[in-house]
C-alpha cells in the first residue's frame, strides 16, 4: 500500500514503478502508485508531443498496477502505451486492467474510454527467453512469488540491468535466478523484510537482506538496490536496514549496496 507521510519522505512511499531509458525507448516497469508522478514528469518533458512507451508488468498484484488509472498520459489522445507482461491465466492482463477500472472498483473512467492507445501483449517466458522490441532487448525469468511473477533483465551498451521483484529468496529455482542475474551492473532486488521479519513471513513471496546480499555476492553484482520497501518501514528504519546490509558485504568485495529512493536517477 502507498505510505505517504513524514516518516517516508526520504525513501518514498509509493508502490512499485521504475523507468528505464535505453536506446531511445521509454520502458516503465510496473504501474504502482509511483506512476502518477512519472506521468507528470513525462508531461513536463514532452509537452504536447506524443509519448510512446512500453509498460512491462512483473505481475498483477495490486501494488504493481494500482497507479495505472492515475497515469495522466493515458488520458491524452496521441500517446501509445504497450502493456507487456506474463499471462495471468485464467485472466489476462487486459481483463485485470479493465476490472480495476470498472464501476465496482469505484473508478469513474473505464479502460475502453481512455483516449490514448493502450494495447496488451503476453510474454511466454518458458517458450522464448529473450525478447527483441526494436532497440530494446530483454530476458525474463519466473520468480518465486505466490501466483507467479517475472524478473526482467536488460542488456544495455553500458551493462546489464536486472529487476527482480517480487521474489522470495532461497526458493527451489535459486540456481536459475543466480544465472539470470549473473554479472549485472545493477540489480534491483526485493528485500522487503529484515531477517527477523522474514522468519515469520516465509511463503509471502518477498526477500530479505541477508539472502539477497549472499545472492548478489555469488553472482558478482556491482551495484545492488534494495527495494519493495515494507509499508511499515520508516526512513529511520530503512537507514538501519541499509547499514546492516552494507555490513554484510566483505571489504574485499566490489559490491556496492544502496536502498532505492523515490525519484532517484541512476546514470549508467
Ligand atoms: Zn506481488
Ligand atoms: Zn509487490
Amino acid at each position: 500500500m502507498p505510505t505517504p507521510g513524514r516518516d517516508t519522505i526520504r525513501y518514498g512511499g509509493n508502490t512499485s514503478c521504475y523507468e528505464l531509458r535505453i536506446g531511445g525507448e521509454i520502458i516503465v516497469i510496473d504501474a504502482g502508485s509511483g506512476i502518477n508522478q512519472l506521468g507528470s514528469a513525462l508531461l513536463d518533458e514532452f509537452g504536447a508531443n506524443p509519448i510512446s512507451l512500453i509498460l512491462l508488468n512483473t505481475h498483477t498484484h495490486w501494488d504493481h498496477i494500482q497507479g495505472f488509472p492515475f497515469f495522466i498520459p493515458a488520458y491524452m489522445k496521441n500517446n501509445r502505451i504497450r502493456v507487456i507482461g506474463r499471462n495471468p491465466v485464467p485472466d489476462s492482463l487486459e481483463s485485470i486492467f479493465k476490472t480495476q477500472m470498472d464501476g465496482n472498483h469505484c473508478f469513474p473512467v473505464s479502460l475502453e474510454t481512455l483516449p490514448s492507445t493502450v494495447s496488451f501483449e503476453h510474454l511466454n517466458p518458458h517458450g522464448q527467453p529473450e525478447f527483441d522490441l526494436g532497440s530494446l532487448k530483454f530476458a525474463t525469468c519466473p520468480t518465486n512469488h505466490p501466483g507467479g511473477c517475472l524478473g526482467y533483465s536488460f542488456h544495455t551498451p553500458k551493462g546489464k540491468v536486472v529487476f527482480l521483484s517480487d521474489h522470495e529468496t532461497d526458493g527451489p529455482d535459486e540456481n536459475v535466478i543466480l544465472e539470470f542475474i549473473q554479472d549485472a551492473y545493477i540489480l534491483i532486488a526485493d528485500t522487503q523484510y529484515t531477517d527477523a521479519e522474514f522468519a515469520s513471513r516465509r511463503g509471502w513471496g518477498h526477500g530479505c537482506s541477508s539472502s539477497v546480499i549472499s545472492l548478489a555476492l555469488r553472482a558478482d553484482i556491482k551495484n545492488l538496490y534494495l527495494t519493495h520497501h515494507d509499508p511499515s518501514h520508516t526512513d529511520h528504519f530503512m537507514d538501519g536496514m541499509l547499514a546492516e546490509a552494507r555490513s554484510m558485504v566483505p571489504a574485499s568485495s566490489p559490491l556496492k549496496v544502496f536502498a532505492a529512493i523515490e525519484r532517484e536517477k541512476v546514470l549508467l
